[in-house]
């Protein structure tokens, strides 16, 4: 499987900085260009998007690159790896620490199959 990890670009309505999810690490489906506020939500920020509706991605590590997997409301029921990032609100700003992730680093090709 090949993951793609997000990438860091500008909201064309708002101008904020947000990170664009390439790559639905789980599902292997992308649906649209889910856009991220780059912040690491806290558990009790995270409690609160799942009830009202928000819906979250978890960015974690795989094989030394940062992979992107949405999460259903059913989560989290318990710790994750990596970070947890909220879909992208205009104007909406989270009391959260600022996420910093690698810029895309030189992309290799896969490993033949053989
Ligand atoms: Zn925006």
């Amino acid at each position: 499987m090949t993951a793609k990890s997000p990438r860091y670009v500008t909201c064309t309505r708002c101008r904020a900085r947000v990170l664009e999810v390439r790559d639905d690490y789980q599902l292997g489906v992308l649906i649209g260009t889910p856009l991220l506020d780059p912040v690491a939500l806290q558990q009790l920020q995270v409690v609160a998007c799942v009830i009202t509706g928000v819906q979250l991605w978890q960015i974690h590590e795989h094989a030394g690159k940062h992979v992107t997997s949405s999460r259903s409301r059913w989560w989290p029921r318990r710790p994750v790896d990596g970070y947890i990032a909220p879909v992208h609100r205009c104007g909406h700003t989270w009391d959260a620490p600022a996420l910093d992730l690698k810029p895309d680093e030189v992309v290799y090709p896969d490993q033949p199959p053989f």
